[in-house]
C-alpha cells in the first residue's frame, strides 16, 4: 500500500501539474499569452524581410524585432526568455506553435 508522505501543498501542485496537457504550456504562459495578445490592437507591424519587423505604438514609439534570434529592441525577450507583446504582434499573423 502506498500512502502519500509530503505535504498538502505539494500534493495539490503534483495533481494540479498531472492534470496538465503533456504538449500544451504551462498554465501562466497561457494566461500571459492572452494578455499579451489583447494588446496587439494598439501595435502597428512592418515586416523588412521574413525575419526582421518595425512594431509601433499609436504614441509613434517603435522597436525592431529579430524573430530568428528571438530578440527584440526592449529586450524582454531576451531577458525573459518568453515573447515580449512586440514580438507577439510579428509573431500573431503568421499564427505560430506557441510551443516552439
Ligand atoms: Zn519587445
Amino acid at each position: 500500500m502506498c500512502k502519500f508522505s509530503g505535504s498538502p501543498y505539494l500534493f495539490r501542485r503534483r495533481n494540479f501539474a498531472a492534470e496538465w496537457e503533456d504538449e500544451a504550456l504551462v498554465p501562466t504562459a497561457n494566461g500571459w499569452l492572452d494578455g499579451l495578445q489583447r494588446l496587439l490592437c494598439n501595435y502597428i507591424v512592418r515586416a523588412a524581410d521574413i525575419h526582421h519587423y518595425a512594431v509601433q505604438n499609436f504614441y509613434g514609439r517603435s522597436w525592431v524585432v529579430n524573430l530568428e534570434n528571438k530578440e527584440c529592441e526592449c529586450v524582454q525577450w531576451q531577458m525573459r526568455g518568453f515573447p515580449c507583446v512586440h514580438a507577439v504582434a510579428c509573431l500573431a499573423e503568421k499564427r505560430p506553435n506557441w510551443l516552439e
